[in-house]
């Protein structure tokens, strides 16, 4: 009988994990506790518009760039991918002033040597050291040596201080650090690596998917099904069972047992301890160490319906940040950055910028939709803060707004169950990185980790994480040979 394997979380490293060890002749079953699949991926409809969560745009998707083969591999390469404009893809705006990213590594150090003409050099090896860090994606995650991904020391060192060695001009630092609210900056902390990495795959290429991320998970569930794989909703996994040091199954909170011979948990880690409470492998060292990982930041998500006709839909992304904005040491108390997302195929847009557990955490124990006045008021004035940050680039937006609904990560926490709703999973530390840099196994054999918990974050750095995953499973040749990665 074939071998069967139980994710737990139908988020993208789930059921990218699914799809792979079914391609591989495994019986899987797929368990999430929402009523929908997807996690972060979840597209949501509110009246007539489809709004999105943890999808805004992605990178690197053309055929020799970073995301291609692994999107190749998990059969996601025919959604409605639309390219944003290669002349602006992202749109910085600093005060009165505004700057282009453009797509490829040489047309982006011209665009900003026009703004920055003392910069050329540092622009030039800022943008091929990002080129050569990406060219090398496949080598740390799945290297030919047994050394492993740790020995990717770029997870050893800092993204802020490179930075500050390779670029002079503090401007254009904050400049280049400006499309960075799909990470954590942090100066303390965040790793050369997660800053390299990422932002080399959207100067490859940069996308939006027409019709909502929920299309990612639908697809990849409904592959999995077609190999006889199971995807089940509403079904919350409760603990992990163990015997003589290896899984024999999970219990589901309906006290159903499901057996199974490996289990794959895309879950945030203090989740997976949860689950483990009752497992003698587990240590209280290896749990303390889990414990003491620190999450980062979350977001407050304000999605927009627009009146028809009332706004021009704009094919790039717009970043607009206050001018004395410390863009490395995030600061909630005031808006000071917002993302500006647009939707191609309807009249709406998302404004995003962080906000943290703390700043929500006094409504948490409030139940959804009935957190009271103060609540609201708190999230109304943080739209009308975004709203006065980007209304000097955007001036007809308040005019244009016919509804606006609102997210915070006591939001994303009721969704995904991600800790303190986090947007980004596990703060990754460059001074720690052989503790914040997690691998796919745990105390207990046959269980696995994968997600965005375990090294890079985001639709890229989790599709690599579940080919890393099941590379414990299946063997790291094995999925080199079906990336097609030489
Ligand atoms: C606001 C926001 C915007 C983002 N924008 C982008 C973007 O534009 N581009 C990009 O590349 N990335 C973006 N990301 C990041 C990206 O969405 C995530 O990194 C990725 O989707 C995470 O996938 P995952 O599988 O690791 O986890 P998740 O999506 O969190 O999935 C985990 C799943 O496990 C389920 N689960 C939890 N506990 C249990 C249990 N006990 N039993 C069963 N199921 C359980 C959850 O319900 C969830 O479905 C964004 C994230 C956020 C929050």
């Amino acid at each position: 009988m074939n071998k069967r394997t139980v994710v737990i979380g139908a988020g993208l490293g789930g059921l990218q994990c699914a799809y792979a060890l079914a391609k591989n002749g495994m019986e899987v079953i797929v368990l999430e506790q929402d009523s929908h699949i997807g996690g972060c991926l979840q597209s949501f409809r509110r009246g007539t518009t489809l709004f999105d969560t943890g999808l805004h745009y992605i990178g690197g998707l053309r055929e020799g760039e970073s995301l291609h083969p692994l999107f190749r591999y998990f059969n996601l390469l025919d959604l409605p991918w639309q390219q944003l404009d290669e002349a602006c893809f992202d749109e910085i705006v600093i005060g009165e002033n505004s700057y282009a990213f453009a797509t490829g590594h040489e047309r982006f150090v011209e665009a900003l040597s026009a703004a920055f003409p003392n910069e050329r050099q540092g622009l030039c090896d800022y943008a091929q050291f990002l080129k050569n860090v990406g060219e090398h994606i496949f080598d740390s995650f799945l290297p030919r040596e047994a050394s492993g991904f740790y020995g990717s020391s770029l997870f050893a060192r800092s993204a802020h201080e490179f930075l500050e060695e390779t670029i002079h001009d503090p401007l254009l630092r904050k400049v280049l650090s400006g499309t960075s609210i799909k990470m954590e900056l942090n100066r303390d902390t965040l790793p050369l690596y997660v800053f390299a990495q990422i932002n080399n795959s959207f100067i490859q290429s940069a996308w939006r998917l027409r019709g909502g991320g929920q299309q990612i998970a639908d697809h990849l569930a409904e592959n999995i099904r077609s190999m006889g794989g199971m995807v089940r909703t509403s079904a919350g996994v409760s603990a992990i069972e163990e015997k003589d040091g290896r899984t024999i199954g999970v219990r589901l909170q309906n006290d159903e047992f499901v057996e199974a011979d490996y289990v794959v948990a895309d879950i945030h880690p203090h989740e997976v301890l949860r689950l483990m409470a009752n497992c003698p492998s587990v240590r209280n060292v290896y749990r303390r160490r889990m414990q003491s990982l620190d999450d980062t930041i979350g977001m407050f998500t304000a999605n927009i319906r627009l009146k028809p006709d009332a706004m021009p839909y704009e094919n790039r992304n717009i970043f607009v940040h206050r001018e004395d904005a410390d863009l490395w040491n995030i600061d909630t108390q005031h808006v000071n950055s917002v993302m500006v997302s647009f939707y191609s195929d309807q009249p709406a847009i998302d404004l995003l910028t962080p906000m943290r557990w703390s700043d929500v955490s006094q409504w948490a124990d409030k139940p959804v939709g009935r957190r009271g006045e103060d609540y609201v008021a708190y999230k109304n004035e943080k739209v009308e803060q975004c709203l006065q940050l980007v209304e000097k680039r955007l001036p007809c937006l308040r005019d244009a707004i016919d509804h606006v609904y609102t997210s915070s990560p006591l939001t994303y926490y009721r969704y995904t169950r991600t800790h303190d709703g986090s947007s980004f999973g596990i703060r990754k530390d460059w001074h720690s990185p052989m503790t914040t840099v997690l691998t796919p196994r745990t105390p207990i054999q046959n269980v696995f980790l994968t997600g965005q918990n375990l090294n890079l974050h985001g639709i890229l750095g989790v599709s690599m994480t579940s080919v890393f995953t099941c590379a414990e499973i299946l063997g790291m040749d094995q999925m080199r040979e079906e990336l097609k990665i030489k």
